[in-house]
């Protein structure tokens, strides 16, 4: 992607700010980089200050001069050489219009002030590079957690190799207190992991073997033997380090905004300085005091403030927020956020742990047991993704359950699935999926279940021809839902729904224990699209907060869609706009009162650069402002809204 498209005519002091996943994988700046900014600017000053001093001595009258151009150079090469450049591409940047404010100041001769204010503008470009360097570095600390070598283990011995000859299937230890450097499942030990780094929780997390962990988090105590999952360019780190970077190269609707605003703003400036030149001195009015106001306008109009407004509070914030575990897929996102009115939430996953436990087995039949209608159900399960499936097919193996070849099959989202074992079709689902399938479901049945429904169990109804029996599963609220959807409530969020394909009783037990507003119940995936919509027509925002894996397409009809709990898979990082790596709920209104935040702090910046503008352009107008108090308030505003917006870092 191209960043910030570079058109003509705008002014391009944020450009810098943004950066490229390359930049930001590049190693940090070396010391003279970082530093040069402030030795010119001091030389500058240095320079500056001889040649004022020596004024007043009795030494030659050009002596002063050459430290006055000395000055210049140290102060103004910098922004010479880059005002250059983009004009010949035929862009106006500030610093040409510096550039020519100071050359300006030097013809009429007040050398001093053409050096002060090369000496001011180089000094808040200095003071700029900083404070965004601390926005970068909150990016780039990401980067630096990635270890650059792995333990692998060859013919029984351990070796250090680079993480990028890693192949997947490697296998590598990790020592107590190591940085895992590869995303890969645990083969062998037992530990508990900080993985702070890509969900943002605090609480280390306990891995045995068959559990993912992922690069850049930090291995407690134990020791830890995994198989390499993905290639190191390829992990979870990665991908995290690589969306928050375009996040930051996408621009929100306010900065959109501006800079179409100051496409037209810098020529118009241009033409009332000459403007302001050529009608008092046709009037007859003093050349050089005419010139000497127009160069001071010339400063003060230049909207640096208004144009940086935007981006440096929404990068602070994307950064921010991405250190706490959510990621923004670019300011648009995060500018909505905030002004959200609905939040819908699917249920199984989501509102619910997504980790059932089977409960009870119900037989309709004579000719199965418990145990042939679990190796069914689980043998057509073992192909789906489902947390319902998962929760049989482990059941299933852990009472030692033999599964068996299921083919053909197919899921229904939102229903069921269906296979075939041997020469027989077995479907698994949801009661109007088997009743959809022409398989009767009797009177009688629905009396042997009824009093498990009523307990909240989701039945998984299994039938070949006929109905065989009924798997009763109950998953457990999550952990503090509870507490988020109240939380969402006092901050205030106009309601909360849930949306779930499961049936009614479940749904509204499930709803009325986390104090959701409304319950809608029994739902394929196009009717909670539907759904979505139709509160969209309403002129209601809504946000759904779904997994990301199969309701994906109502997390795209929603105004925001926001996966949870996605730290290592990649769909939800891919579809939704908002990506919540934990799988805490609290992250939402963290998100929320973030992007609240961010749009308080943008508007603060916009008003105070245009009453600052406009202050500074009156007093300037009115002859009573010099050119380096011009430019203390111009850069000084600027340095303003930096700083405001970097407060942003740091919010809770
Ligand atoms: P939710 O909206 O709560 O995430 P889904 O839309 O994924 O639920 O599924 C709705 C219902 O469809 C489930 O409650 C279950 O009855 C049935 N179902 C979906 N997938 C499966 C499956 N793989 N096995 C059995 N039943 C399923
Ligand atoms: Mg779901």
């Amino acid at each position: 992607m191209r960043p910030d498209g570079l058109r003509k005519g705008k002014l391009l002091t944020w450009k810098k700010i943004n950066l490229t996943f390359k930049e930001l994988l590049e190693a940090e700046p070396s010391f003279w980089q970082r530093y040069q900014g402030v030795v010119y600017t001091a030389a500058c000053a240095v320079f500056l200050a001889i040649g004022w001093g020596l004024q007043f001595s009795s030494g030659p009258g050009w002596l002063p001069l050459v430290f006055f151009v000395l000055s210049y150079l140290a102060g103004g090469t910098k922004s010479a050489t880059t005002a250059l450049r983009l004009l010949k591409s035929g862009q106006f940047s500030v610093d040409l219009l510096m550039v020519a404010a100071a050359l300006g100041a030097a013809a009429i001769g007040h050398w001093e002030e053409g050096a002060i204010l090369l000496f001011l503008f180089s000094l808040s470009h200095a003071l700029e590079e900083f404070a965004m360097d601390r926005t970068r570095n909150a990016i780039r600390h990401l980067v630096d957690l990635r270890p650059r070598t792995a333990l692998l283990i060859r013919e029984g011995r351990e070796i250090s190799v680079a993480v990028e000859q890693v192949q997947v299937g490697d296998r590598f230890i990790i020592k107590p207190g190591g940085r895992i450097p590869l995303d890969g499942v645990v083969v062998d030990g037992q530990s508990s992991i900080d993985q702070a780094s890509i969900t943002g929780e605090s609480m280390p997390v306990s891995k045995g073997p068959k559990d993912p962990v992922y690069a850049g988090t930090i291995n407690g105590t134990g020791w830890l033997e995994v198989r390499a999952s993905k290639k190191a360019s390829d992990s979870t780190l990665d991908k995290i380090i690589q969306l928050v970077a375009e996040a930051q190269n996408q621009r929100a609707p306010t900065q959109r905004f501006i800079d179409r605003f100051s496409q037209y703003y810098t020529p118009l400036i241009l033409l009332g300085v000459a403007l302001a030149i050529a009608i008092p001195w046709a009037l007859g009015q003093d050349f050089d005091a005419v010139f000497y106001r127009a160069m001071v306008l010339l400063v003060v109009a230049s909207p640096c403030a208004l144009v940086i407004s935007t981006p440096a509070s929404i990068l602070p914030a994307i950064a921010n927020a991405a250190r706490h575990g959510v990621l923004f897929k670019g300011g648009v996102y995060l500018e909505l956020m905030g002004q959200i009115d609905v939040v819908a939430f699917d249920k199984t996953g989501t509102l619910t742990s997504g980790k059932p436990q089977l409960n009870e087995v119900v037989i309709f039949s004579e000719e199965i047991d418990d145990e042939g209608l679990l190796r069914l159900a689980a043998s057509v399960e073992q192909r789906s993704e489902h947390p319902l499936a998962q929760t049989v097919v482990s059941a299933a193996q852990a009472r030692g359950i033999e599964l068996q070849a299921a083919v053909n099959f197919r899921a229904f989202p939102g229903r069921g699935v269906r296979a075939q074992i041997g020469d027989q079709t077995i479907y698994v689902g949801s009661h109007t999926f088997l009743t959809g399938q022409g398989i009767a479901i009797t009177p009688r049945m629905h009396d042997e279940v009824e009093a498990l429904t009523t307990q909240g169990n989701t039945l998984m109804w299994v039938a070949s021809a006929r109905a065989l029996g009924a798997i009763a599963v109950a998953d457990q609220l999550r952990a503090g839902a509870q507490q988020a959807v109240q939380k969402l409530r006092q901050i205030g969020v106009e309601k909360t729904i849930m949306i779930t394909g499961d049936n009614q009783r479940v749904a509204q037990a499930v709803g009325q224990a986390v104090g959701v507003d409304e319950v809608y119940a029994e739902l394929m995936p196009q009717d909670k699209v539907r759904l979505v919509k139709s509160l969209r027509e309403q002129k209601r925002r809504v946000i759904m907060v779904g997994d990301g894996v199969n309701d994906a397409p109502a997390l795209a009809a929603a105004d925001l869609g926001v996966a949870m709990g996605a730290a290592g898979t990649d769909v939800a990082l891919e579809t939704a706009d908002v990506v919540l790596m934990a799988d805490d709920l609290d992250k939402l209104t963290f998100a929320i009162r973030l992007s609240r935040q961010a749009r308080t702090v943008v508007f603060q910046n916009i008003g105070f650069s245009l009453v600052v503008i406009l202050t500074l352009l009156a007093t300037g107008a009115a002859d009573v402002l010099s050119l380096p108090l011009g430019v203390i308030g111009h850069e000084g505003s600027t340095l303003i809204v930096v700083m405001n917006g970097l407060r942003l870092l740091r919010f809770k």
